[in-house]
């Protein structure tokens, strides 16, 4: 049986899936890397790991837990990353260019349109 604690960390637990879902299914479904750090999700990488060895130490079930998570979702978040950095959807591409237009993202790399947003816009071409 679970005391008050517990739950309120598990709630807690629940957040945290709640708070990355988005940006996995988004890398995951538009190949779009906008706005993700690999240097800040390598630091959170190691941050969670020496968490994680830390709450197993103590035997707190609920920091295991969500460090857990935090480190399979770090993970998972990377290798997208990995094979999509560089890739923009339609959406943050164009949010990218009105940046460009008012000369606010003159540092911004250059960029790719992802994989499905270009079989879209062929498709869109082909069609029409
Ligand atoms: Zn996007």
């Amino acid at each position: 049986m679970m005391n008050s604690p517990e739950i309120l960390g598990f709630a807690g637990i629940g957040v945290v899936v709640i708070a990355y879902a988005p940006q996995i299914i988004h890398l995951r479904k538009e190949h779009c890397s906008a706005g993700i750090s690999l240097k800040a999700y390598s630091l959170w990488c190691v941050s969670s790991a020496l968490f994680l060895i830390h709450a197993v130490m103590i035997r707190d079930i609920v920091f295991t837990v969500v460090q857990l998570i935090n480190l399979v979702a770090i993970i998972v978040i990377t290798l997208l990353v990995k094979r999509y950095g560089g890739y923009l959807c339609l959406t943050h591409l164009q949010a990218q260019q009105r940046r460009s237009a008012t000369g606010a993202s003159k540092g911004d790399p250059p960029v790719l349109l992802s994989a499905g947003v270009a079989r879209r816009v062929i498709h869109r071409f082909a069609s029409g």
